[in-house]
């Protein structure tokens, strides 16, 4: 499959009559929505860090606020778990290779990528 391929399947989006591309457009939808909620927690990042910097350096009550931003955040993180999951990007069960980084099976002796021992 070269990026050619990939690049007509998501022009073609749902039309697409082959099942293969319909996945490909499908998984550049998760990955562009992956995108969009990591922003989201940036953003969310960034109002607990002001947040924080009002409690610290004004004794401001903003405990209510900050478990709120958290919650949010988690929930986020959820669900990008689970959209990580379907396109495959990070392998539930996987352990880093301490070499080159790249995830490896967990039940893999060796890395695959550059064949240190795990
Ligand atoms: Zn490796």
């Amino acid at each position: 499959m070269g990026f050619d391929d990939i690049k007509k399947a998501v022009g073609e989006g749902a039309s697409a009559a082959c099942k293969m591309a319909g996945d490909i457009a499908n998984k550049t939808k998760i990955k562009f929505a992956l995108a969009n909620l990591q922003d989201d927690v940036d953003e969310l990042y960034e109002k607990l860090g002001k947040l924080h910097y009002e409690a610290v350096a004004f004794g401001a009550d903003t405990g209510a606020r900050e478990s709120a931003i958290i919650n949010k955040i988690d929930s986020i993180m959820a669900d990008m778990e689970i959209l990580k999951a379907e396109v495959g990007t990070f392998p539930k069960r996987g352990k880093l290779c301490p070499r080159c980084g790249k995830t490896v099976p967990k039940s893999s002796s060796f890395c695959p990528f550059c064949g240190k021992e795990i």
